[in-house]
């Protein structure tokens, strides 16, 4: 590996590093190093980089915003490409633009290393619709895509509980969509280089996205650039969907840790009904809940007392903190309910 690692650096130079710390660039703070690591700041550096490891036979690995995966404690192996690419374009419309209506569709380029947040500040500012609902999704463009990100009732304070009252609907929703909007809804086009190193351009349909699914969770397909369709919509109706949204995962999410988000998805309707789950409630937070691990902790790695989907690092967590957290919820869980919960966060590395 030794003598790859200088190869790389002879054709890449210095910017790709040896034994680069994981854990800060990463939500949870978790994880051990990388072998290589290199920052892309543009599409042509991102290829080159991948394409130059993959020809080495040197592993890859991507992060976008680090706010979906647990690395493990001793940490990655090969390359960890970390994508800061930030470009955004607005590439055309379609249709009749009329000031305050919404017809017609504005296509929209956005580099996939771009932090999801800025995208959304940027279309609500533009005028355009479709994203707005997920401003406060940590993250890159990227990371939203492979996840096929969303917005959901199901990630909310109710639904951990089990409740969602009409009352509670219209306090936190006001317009927001229900009951889950999903990143994916607004793709139009990608860029994407494949494991045989091709750039290739892909419509929607080749994500096949679906709840935390995208196709290039198995293909192994890295996302280099997104077209998105938008409609024009009136700036300040786009802003107060996108506050509320703000709001309400302030309301329903615990503030201020260090955490990946939801550790677990949450189940199907027909998973709920054939184990017979309390209400069919389909929300694993609801299930880790009442299993009486809420607050349980191992190590610095603790169940959020705030929401049981949520596992916390209150300090020096470890990887192996963590996943004995998600082992003994997994198994509490399916004892008592019959369920088998699915990890939503991204395993990577060693642990
Ligand atoms: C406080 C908090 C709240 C959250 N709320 C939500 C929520 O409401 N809804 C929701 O869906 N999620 C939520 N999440 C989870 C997370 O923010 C999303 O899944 C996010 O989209 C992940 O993006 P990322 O760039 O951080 O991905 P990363 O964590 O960097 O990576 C996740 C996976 O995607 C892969 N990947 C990243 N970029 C690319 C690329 N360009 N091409 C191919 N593969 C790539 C990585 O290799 C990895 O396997 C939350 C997380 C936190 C910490």
């Amino acid at each position: 590996m030794d003598d790859k690692i200088t190869k790389l650096q002879t054709l890449l130079g210095e910017r790709v590093k040896k034994n680069v710390p994981l854990a800060p660039f990463t939500t949870f703070k978790i994880g051990g190093p990388a072998d290589l690591y290199y920052e892309a700041r543009t599409i042509e550096e991102f290829v080159e980089v991948v394409t130059k490891a993959r020809e080495l036979g040197i592993p890859v690995t991507i992060l976008g915003g680090g706010s979906n995966v647990l690395i493990g404690d001793k940490g990655i192996r090969g390359l960890v490409v970390k994508n800061n690419t930030g470009a955004i374009t607005i590439r055309g419309m379609k249709g009749k633009y009329q000031s305050g209506g919404s017809v017609g569709s504005v296509y929209v380029e956005v580099d996939s290393g771009v932090v999801f947040n800025k995208f959304v500040r940027f279309t609500v500012e533009e005028g355009l619709k479709g994203l707005e609902m997920h401003l406060g999704l940590p993250g890159s463009v990227g990371g939203a895509i492979f996840m096929n990100s969303k917005w959901t009732k199901a990630a909310s304070k109710d639904a951990t509980q089990g409740i969602v009252t009409e009352n509670n609907r219209r306090r936190y929703l006001g317009t927001l969509p229900m009951p889950a909007s999903y990143v994916g809804d607004a793709v139009y086009q990608a860029t994407i280089l494949t494991p045989e190193n091709v750039v290739t351009a892909v419509d929607r349909s080749y994500f096949r996205f679906a709840y935390d699914t995208s196709v290039i969770q198995k293909t192994g397909d890295i996302v280099l650039r997104v077209v998105f369709v938008l409609t024009p919509g009136d700036k300040q109706a786009l802003w107060e969907v996108a506050n509320e949204s703000v709001s309400y995962r302030r309301e329903s999410q615990p503030q201020g840790v260090k955490s990946p988000g939801c550790t677990f998805r949450n189940i199907t309707k027909a998973q709920a009904v054939a184990t017979a789950t309390p209400n069919h409630t389909t929300s694993a937070g609801f299930l880790v809940d009442h299993v009486g691990l809420k607050g349980k902790a191992v190590g610095d790695a603790q169940i959020s007392p705030v929401h049981a989907n949520f596992i916390v690092n209150n300090g020096h967590a470890k990887a192996i903190d963590v996943v004995q957290l998600i082992e003994l919820a997994r198994g509490k869980v399916k004892e008592q309910f019959g369920v088998n919960l699915e990890e939503e966060i991204v395993r990577l590395g060693e642990l």
